[in-house]
């Protein structure tokens, strides 16, 4: 596993900082990924390359847009978020539902 933060353009123009968050659904609570959000403010959508876990989720970004799932919960069928093209960054994202994930800061080397 990867114990690193990313660390890029896209990080430095956030201002440099990152925190790893645990993102679960928050209806059921069951677990969805371990994110990197660079820089402060809300979460309003997922950006595919900052996704650290689970390994299924990891490397989304290199699929086309139309061959990315809709993310919803299997235990709860909740909608979660959508695949988006995130334009200014032309960087692939998940736009999500107001209130759809419930967030926890973890340790940078969590387990899943
Ligand atoms: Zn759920």
């Amino acid at each position: 596993m990867n114990m690193q933060f990313k660390s890029d353009k896209k990080r430095e123009d956030r201002g440099g900082g990152a925190q790893m968050f645990e993102l679960s659904c928050s209806k059921c609570g069951t677990k969805f990924f371990h994110y990197q959000k660079d820089g402060p403010g809300p979460l309003l959508r997922l950006y595919l390359d900052r996704i650290h876990a689970p390994k299924k989720y990891v490397g989304l970004q290199a699929r086309p847009l139309k061959d990315i799932m809709v993310l919803d919960c299997k235990k709860c069928g909740r909608l979660i978020g959508m695949p988006a093209m995130y334009k200014p960054e032309k960087r692939k994202s998940y736009r999500l539902f107001e209130g759809a994930l419930s967030k926890k800061r973890i340790r940078l080397d969590a387990e899943f």
